[in-house]
């Protein structure tokens, strides 16, 4: 079983730390920057052996060259963004899969806020990292893709498990509520919601990982074929891809 630590880093950043401990192996998950990297890991796993890159964005990717340089782990990202992830070693594409000590990923292609944007999905450890396609209850921005991209690569995250828990790369899950609540008042897993992060927050503890269920109930991004979110925008007729480009289009500006 792999043990995951979340290691806050930037403004409102995680990064993960896996380990498996029956092989030793240890993977630092998007390292937005050396420092705070560097302090967990030199207390007690002492190595780095793989870094995991979900996009070429720089807070996601910060890390890499130094950490790399002090520990020597082997890159993996996307091979569609092997000019743009520092130090990249291991250039994969969708459904390819690789063993991390003793345990399986499957790489999910997601395309969207960026081109070559990937999750690392394990199925056995019932973990999805998401970087910044999916938030708790909301989603990355729209930069390298277009809606129907983004829209899709959500669609194929909400068909895994359930129970998957989901692993993301930004702490937005507050204001991402008060947007979801704005035009879903009346949800009442939204209401629970509220309560559980504020909690959370309080304690100055993550709000994350949560599970593809208790998404499905709350994130309004993933809700878009509901006709209680069309009424409530007044797009009864609309699609679900003009309904999801309406939400992306006012969250940018919320
Ligand atoms: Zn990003
Ligand atoms: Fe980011």
């Amino acid at each position: 079983m792999l043990n995951i630590d979340i290691v806050p880093c930037l403004q409102d950043n995680y990064s993960f730390v896996l380990h498996d401990k029956v092989t030793n192996t240890v993977a630092v998950v998007d390292p937005s920057e050396f420092e705070p990297i560097n302090n967990f890991i030199k207390k007690k796993l002492k190595k780095i052996d793989y870094i995991f890159n979900t996009h070429h964005h720089f807070d996601h990717t910060g890390g890499n060259l130094e950490l790399k340089k002090k520990y020597n782990p082997k890159i993996i990202g996307s091979a569609e963004d092997e000019k743009r992830i520092p130090g990249i070693d291991i250039k994969l594409l969708d459904n390819d899969a690789f063993n991390f000590g003793n345990v399986n990923f499957n790489i999910i292609h997601v395309p969207g806020h960026t081109s070559g944007h990937i999750c690392f999905y394990s199925k056995k450890e019932k973990i999805i990292f998401t970087g910044d396609t999916l938030f708790s209850l909301g989603c990355g921005k729209v930069f390298e893709g277009t809606h129907l991209q983004m829209l899709n690569s959500l669609s194929r995250i909400k068909k895994l498990p359930k129970d998957t828990n989901i692993y993301c790369g930004h702490e937005y899950t507050k204001k991402n509520l008060e947007f979801c609540t704005k035009f879903e008042s009346g949800n009442n897993f939204l209401k629970e919601k509220k309560n559980w992060i504020t909690l959370k927050l309080n304690k100055k503890e993550p709000t994350i990982p949560v599970t593809i269920a208790e998404e499905l109930n709350t994130n309004i991004f993933l809700r878009c074929d509901l006709l209680t979110i069309k009424k409530s925008l007044g797009m009864e007729n609309s699609s679900e891809v003009e309904i999801f480009k309406k939400l992306r289009d006012l969250k940018d500006s919320f």
